[in-house]
């Protein structure tokens, strides 16, 4: 028989840690979990953060500080149910003059990061025979984007890593699965030009890029009891731009 030992919920409930809660779409999520009535701590590089959100500063290319930043969670909060694996960085150049640096850079973020947060969030849930493991991929991690090799190398990364630890791990009663946003209104769609932007409007099914929030919901879909045998899935939520992928 799967394990099927519930998720719990609510004001005494689960401990999430959501890495990069100080804006964007991670603050978002954090906000939501909080509303949900979780117990949420950040993992992130400083800031200002929504209210009743746990500070643990790290920076997710340093595994030490990774580790540590676990460690003072479980200690101060008990042990973490729900990890959403969020930190993301862009460097856009063109294949042609992409240095390793460029290219590196963005992995050691968006993939080797989330890669240290997961490894870090399983001893406990393995341990716990529960959790929740939510990575933020992109449409860009399946369509390609110009200018983006090394974003969207990392983002497709990300469905590989969640269907390795759906079947190392499902057993366990722990899911993986990626949540593939489309364009959202954030700090990192800010920096498009106008052309560009309009230029994506019209490909949009949906006519507009998503709220923050609209990324949040699915978020804390996927991380509850109701979505205990969705795993290693990827979750479109792109306003139909990749009709599903
Ligand atoms: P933002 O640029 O607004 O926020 C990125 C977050 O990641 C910030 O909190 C940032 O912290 C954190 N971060 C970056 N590097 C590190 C690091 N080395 N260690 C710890 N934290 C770090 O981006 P979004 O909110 O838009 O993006 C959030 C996620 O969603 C990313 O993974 C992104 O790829 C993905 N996404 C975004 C889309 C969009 O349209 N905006 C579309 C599809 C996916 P700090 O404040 O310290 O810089």
């Amino acid at each position: 028989m799967p394990a099927t030992q519930s998720i719990s919920a609510g004001p005494t409930g689960r401990v999430v840690v959501v890495t990069g809660a100080a804006r964007g779409i991670g603050r978002a999520i954090a906000e939501r979990f909080v509303a949900d009535g979780d117990r949420v701590a950040t993992i992130y590089r400083g800031g200002d953060l929504p209210k009743g959100v746990e500070a643990y500063v790290a920076d997710v290319t340093d595994s030490a500080a990774v580790d540590a930043a676990f460690a003072a969670i479980e200690k101060d909060m008990g042990p973490v149910e729900v990890l959403v694996a969020n930190a993301g960085v862009t460097k856009d150049q063109l294949l042609m003059r992409m240095s390793d640096e460029e290219f590196e850079s963005v992995l050691d973020v968006n993939l080797t990061g989330t890669f240290r947060c997961v490894r870090r969030a399983s001893k406990g849930m393995i341990r716990a025979r529960k959790g929740r493991i939510v990575l933020i991929g992109s449409i860009v991690g399946l369509s390609g984007g110009p200018g983006q090799v090394n974003y969207s190398s990392s983002k497709a990364a990300l469905v590989g890593m969640a269907r390795s630890i759906t079947r190392e791990l499902g057993t366990r009663g722990i899911t993986a699965n990626v949540v593939a946003p489309g364009y959202v209104e954030t700090d990192m769609t800010a920096a498009l030009s106008e052309d560009v932007r309009k230029g994506y409007l019209k490909t949009i099914p949906a006519g507009r890029f998503a709220s923050t929030d609209e990324i949040a919901a699915v978020v804390s879909f996927v991380a509850s009891d109701a979505a205990g045998y969705v795993s290693g899935a990827v979750i479109p939520v792109d306003g139909g731009l990749g009709m599903g992928h």
